[in-house]
């Protein structure tokens, strides 16, 4: 069996254009634009690609982008200031603080002080803990966009085996989450989980968000398993590039799987346009109307 190759560039391109269509009729019966404000400190190159990229997507969809630069050597009272300002902006309808934080700041503190409502990448605490009790909030980007990508392989995911290798608050716990609300049952697997490979042979639904290349080989895959690769690995070429490798074996796991994600080209695609999605959501809840 050759696994079906699940295109995260097709999948990210739909939820921009209903985002973007969206966006018109909101300003069209309410006269809101959707705005998101990205806050970056520093100059880590990395950073700067990722903010552009958003900034690009964001005017695409017909909502308002800015980006506040703050210099590498910004203090904590200065940031939490420029929050408190985007807090109290009636315009403003997203926040997200572009991570890594220069070393001097309190990445904890700077999420804490973003108001839950506009926090669009869902990190702050109190989504963590409205995700956990099922209630609306916001699920941060990279777990939604894979919930979006399993939703188009699987019509029913109650009493599925689902197994989640990794743990972070960022990706892991959130995606846990979502399988347990879909009725899945969940392991989380993580760097002291005894057999790993026997747990994943578990599953119905693999989710790898560790950030180690290829350590989820073919013989971890359930046949016929659906498989959603988080990981994004710098792998160096000795031209002084390199080439992005996932967590998992891609050319085993396509040989066993249902269906799975590559690395480029999956994932990694959806998180922008899930942000996308959130600052619409964002904006909507603000009228009083459905996320
Ligand atoms: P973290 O480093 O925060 O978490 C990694 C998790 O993997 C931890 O829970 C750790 O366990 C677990 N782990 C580490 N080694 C092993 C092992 N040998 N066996 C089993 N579990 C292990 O990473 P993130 O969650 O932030 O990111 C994970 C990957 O996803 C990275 O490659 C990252 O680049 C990528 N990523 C991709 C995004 C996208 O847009 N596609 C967005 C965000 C992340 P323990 O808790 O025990 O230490």
């Amino acid at each position: 069996m050759t696994a079906k190759r699940i295109d995260g560039k097709i999948i990210a391109e739909a939820l921009r254009a209903r985002v973007a269509k969206e966006v018109a009729e909101l300003a069209a019966a309410h006269g809101v634009v959707p705005g998101l404000t990205v806050v970056l400190v520093g100059d880590d190159p990395a950073s700067q690609v990722y903010v552009r990229n958003k900034g690009k997507h964001t005017a695409d969809a017909g909502m308002r982008s800015d980006t506040i630069r703050l210099p590498a050597e910004t203090d904590q009272q200065t940031l939490l200031a420029t929050i408190g300002r985007l807090n109290a902006d009636p315009g403003v309808h997203g926040i997200l603080v572009q991570l890594p934080l220069p070393a001097q700041l309190d990445s904890l503190a700077v999420i804490q002080a973003i108001d839950p409502d506009k926090d669009v990448d869902g990190l702050h605490p109190v989504n963590a803990g409205r995700l956990a009790q099922g209630l609306p909030g916001f699920v941060p980007c990279t777990p939604l966009g894979c919930m979006i990508m399993l939703e188009g392989e699987i019509a029913d995911f109650s009493g599925l085996e689902a197994v989640v290798v990794g743990r972070s608050n960022l990706v892991g716990k959130p995606i846990a989450q979502l399988l347990l609300a879909k009725n899945c049952t969940v392991t989380m697997a993580h760097s002291r989980t005894r057999d790993l490979p026997a747990v994943c042979r578990r599953a119905d639904i693999l989710v790898a968000a560790v950030g180690k290349a290829e350590l989820v080989r073919g013989d971890w895959i359930k046949p016929g398993a659906v498989v959603i690769d988080v990981g994004i690995n710098r792998f160096p070429l000795p031209d002084g590039k390199s080439r992005l490798i996932g967590d998992v074996a891609y050319a085993e796991g396509v040989e066993v799987a249902r269906a799975i994600t590559p690395v480029p080209g999956g994932v990694g695609l959806m998180t922008v346009a899930c942000l996308l999605a959130n600052t619409l959501t964002a904006a909507r809840r603000r009228l009083g109307l459905s996320g």
